[in-house]
């Protein structure tokens, strides 16, 4: 591999790791390949484990309980910058193992906040060689060659994707994009270079129009309702190809509505808190019985690292809290946490809503020992004392009602994503 300067990768100002590839590239792979901490911790609980009566048993869904990885890991998580893969980027770092980060950066909602999760990440974790965080599409052919080629991740988590069910609907071709190419040419790579296991965030919206109340992995879920519903029902069909063609071992992972603090300023928890904290109406689409099964964010991450640590050969695993909440119920614990009245304004359903989303999440418990722990109630009293911390103080000031699917369209991913960029230091620190 041609490692002179003029091969080197465009990355992150601040990620010293990369800075350092320049002048000192004899050895920096192999020196990359090696835990430069300790692992302090593993998620693995044995004790999990304990009840082996059915151990060797095919288990519902076909599969089988996989000894837990236990020792030092290069994950590779795309969408580092987001949500939820910050929240395992953070974990990951946090027990010991190394990261590697690639983000395109979008604006499907605003930008700072994802500039406010690298930040985050990088004052905790400045050493060299810990963090590496990548700025770029992962559709871009050279980039991402380049990438795997210096960095050679043998894990990779894949949450890097265009999410929200309704922009999907009003912009179907950056969920192709994003979701369906970007995830199968992460695939071609895992495959050309020997990754050992290929977590991926799929999403409960592919149980669409589902007339059951309790979601299990072995329903039949060919009639996706929106185009982001059908690019990760794409996405699961084409991780099962990469399984049988190449065995990639793979876990496709359906998140259940997931929020928490720094959650995605689009999605009804933060909006909810949001508004109703600044005495602004908000939306009940429906009568407010429809429900959803929210899941607190320690326990998507708990789910996500389990399920990196156990690489299946190929898997779906719901992961969600595994019980519902009304949407009457939740605007009630957003007043009790906000202590605020909410303005309600009733509104008819959404086209590609689904009524009721909830979790048979026992596949995930047996195999991957698996169970979410914190309540829905605690969960928002979580958030909501967050955003009076993070947002009351004017740290970050974001603007809800501008964001994705306050019909503030994303705009088209071919028109952002030119090419890798040096990610600009954060002007706000969260
Ligand atoms: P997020 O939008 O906060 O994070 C996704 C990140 O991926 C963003 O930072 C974005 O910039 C990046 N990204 C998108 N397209 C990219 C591309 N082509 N190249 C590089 N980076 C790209 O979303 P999240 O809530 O953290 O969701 C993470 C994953 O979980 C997504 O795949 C999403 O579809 C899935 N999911 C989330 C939920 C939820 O409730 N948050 C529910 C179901 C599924």
């Amino acid at each position: 591999m041609d490692k002179t300067p003029s091969n080197k990768l465009h990355h992150a100002v601040s990620m010293s790791a990369l800075a350092s590839q320049g002048n000192n590239d004899d050895n920096s792979v192999e020196e990359k390949n090696c835990p430069s901490i300790a692992r302090t911790e593993s998620t693995v609980c044995f004790t999990d484990f304990s009840d082996s009566s059915d151990d060797e048993s095919e288990t519902k869904g076909g599969g089988a309980k996989v000894q837990p990885h236990i020792g030092y890991k290069k994950v590779l998580v795309t969408g580092g910058a987001g949500f939820i893969g910050s929240n395992v980027a953070e974990y990951l770092l946090e027990r010991g193992d190394d990261v590697v980060i690639v983000d395109e950066m979008n604006d499907y909602y605003d930008v700072r906040i994802k500039e406010s999760n690298l930040s985050l990440l990088r004052e905790k974790y400045p050493e060299k060689h810990r963090l590496q965080i990548y700025r770029g599409d992962i559709c871009d052919t050279e980039f991402m060659m380049k990438l795997f080629e210096i960095e050679r991740p043998e894990w990779v988590c894949h949450m890097a994707a265009r999410a929200g069910v309704r922009p999907s609907i009003q912009d179907p071709y950056v969920y192709i994009h994003s979701n369906i190419k970007g995830t199968t040419h992460l695939m071609e790579l895992c495959h050309k270079f020997g990754v050992k296991n290929f977590v991926f965030a799929s999403s409960s919206s592919v149980y669409g129009g589902s007339e059951s109340t309790f979601f299990s992995e072995d329903e039949v879920v060919d009639c996706p309702v929106s185009p982001y519903a059908a690019s990760k029902k794409a996405c699961e069909l084409l991780a099962y190809t990469y399984h049988h063609l190449y065995q990639l071992n793979v876990s496709a992972l359906r998140f259940f509505t997931v929020f928490g603090p720094r959650g995605r300023p689009d999605m009804a928890p933060f909006k909810f808190i949001d508004r109703v904290s600044r005495g602004l109406e908000i939306q009940q689409f429906g009568d407010g019985s429809s429900s959803r099964d929210y899941t607190y964010i320690t326990d998507i991450v708990d789910g996500v690292v389990r399920a990196i640590d156990r690489p299946h050969k190929y898997e779906v695993f719901n992961l969600g809290k595994g019980s519902g909440t009304s949407l009457k119920e939740f605007i009630d614990l957003v007043q009790k946490h906000t202590g605020k009245e909410a303005k309600i304004k009733v509104m008819p359903d959404q086209p590609g809503d689904v009524p009721y989303t909830c979790a048979d999440v026992s596949k995930a418990k047996k195999l991957l020992g698996y169970e979410a722990k914190v309540p829905f109630d605690e969960g928002i009293r979580n958030t909501a004392a967050w955003y009076k911390e993070a947002y009351n103080t004017n740290t970050i000031e974001i603007c809800p009602e501008l964001q994705a699917n306050g019909l503030g369209r994303a705009p088209s991913m071919v028109e952002i994503a030119t090419s890798a960029a040096v990610v600009q230091p954060p002007t706000i620190s969260a």
